[in-house]
């Protein structure tokens, strides 16, 4: 390959295999409508499970924090960039999520990468559920750690590698990593089988709730705390930019956790502090889903999770309890031209393809949110059931 032209050659092959992406411009937005090349569409493609993005507590405490304390932080966090809504954010973060304490940085995915290579190295073993998050993955790679990766929940593989591990890697520190709710399939893991086995071998426990935040137990406090298992669990990862309709990550558990790597987490150091009507967004945001709105918005949603799966072919709501309905389609040629049929219908559901889930399970995902009017969850349950027949 000549090194001039590998960007196209590179382009090429991907478009060769349908794995070519390419951006679309939303021109406005309005509620759970937005509007691409003039034409309305409605949207089941973001993660902003309550519709909190488009409230108004929440859009009136951005703009106030700008106009308070500036359009940026302005430096990084240890410097000077720890505004008070910063600390604010992260004491209401620790009581939400019922932990000592929280940290907030710029993103999940900075987050997850900041957090694994300041607590885990060389000589240590991190073992990672198959459909763990790219933020995820990359974090463990990052730390130079030796990486093993056992099949979507299946438990006895996951206590294979910790035998393992005792038995060849004797005194490694173990970091266990899984999602709450798995962004592609949108389902659970099983936390309490996992914590049991945890204990049992000693390994720590990170779990990354970006997808239940808000949606899952009491308050929207996610997976842990609907299982009654918060101080089992260690690493406590969250984003700002889901369900609680802003941007940025946190990471909540023990203060000495969150000391650690104030001094370790090098996105948190090294990185600008995320911006005051981000931040403000976020607390206003916690504040929703933890108040009685944030229960009817929940109701609402599972509502339009009910009303989309009740004839579709997608799995049935015992099994999913997520925001997150995916339909399997496995060809990446096919998923995309079910897209593309959606948004003549006037839907806007992504077709997702290797790499982000494995080939030959392209998929639709179709993402609802409390703010979803039921008329247009009827209709696209409709228009799947009928473009899919299959
Ligand atoms: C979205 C997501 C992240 C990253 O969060 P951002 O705030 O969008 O960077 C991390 N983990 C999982 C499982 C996610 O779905």
């Amino acid at each position: 390959m000549n090194s001039s032209s590998f960007p196209e050659e590179l382009i090429t092959e991907l478009k060769q295999r349908s794995l070519y992406r390419q951006l679309r411009t939303i021109e406005a937005v309005n509620g759970t409508s937005v509007s691409r090349t003039g034409k309305p569409l409605v949207n089941f493609a973001s993660n902003d499970y309550l519709g909190l993005t488009q409230h108004p507590k929440l859009k009136i405490a951005a703009a106030d924090a700008a106009q308070r304390f500036g359009a940026g932080s302005g430096a990084s966090r240890l410097i000077t960039g720890t505004l008070a809504i910063h600390s604010e954010l992260e004491a209401r973060l620790a009581a939400f999520k019922q932990t000592p304490a929280a940290l907030t940085f710029e993103s999940g995915y900075a987050a997850a990468l900041g957090t694994i290579p300041a607590l885990f190295g060389q000589g240590d073993v991190i073992i990672l559920d198959k459909l763990a998050h790219a933020s995820l993955i990359d974090g463990a790679r990052l730390s130079g750690a030796e990486i093993r990766v056992y099949p979507h929940n299946r438990l006895e593989r996951l206590a294979e590698l910790l035998d393992w591990v005792r038995e060849k890697r004797r005194g490694a520190k173990i970091l266990i990593i899984t999602e709450s709710v798995f962004s592609m399939d949108g389902d659970s893991c099983p936390l309490a089988e996992i914590v049991e086995l945890k204990d049992k071998f000693g390994a720590a426990l990170l779990l990354d709730e970006a997808h239940a935040i808000g949606v899952l137990g009491p308050n929207g406090a996610g997976l842990a705390a609907e299982c009654g298992l918060i101080d089992r669990v260690e690493i406590h990862l969250g984003t700002l930019s889901k369900a609680i309709g802003s941007s940025g990550g946190f990471i909540a558990g023990p203060s000495s956790l969150i000391d650690l790597l104030i001094n370790r987490a090098r996105t948190f150091i090294y990185s600008t502090a995320p911006p005051p009507a981000a931040i403000a967004a976020a607390i206003e945001g916690l504040g929703v889903i933890a108040s009685a709105a944030g229960d009817q918005l929940r109701d609402a949603l599972w509502r339009n999770h009910e009303v989309l799966t009740v004839t579709s072919k997608s799995p049935k709501r015992e099994e999913v309890r997520s925001a997150i309905v995916p339909v399997i389609v496995g060809s990446e040629e096919e998923a995309l031209s079910l897209s593309e049929e959606l948004v003549e219908h006037g839907f806007l559901v992504p077709a997702v393809r290797f790499p982000t889930v494995p080939r030959g399970s392209a998929r639709l995902r179709v993402t609802l949110s409390a703010a979803h009017q039921l008329q247009d969850v009827v209709n696209l349950r409709e228009a799947i059931n009928t473009l899919h027949a299959g």
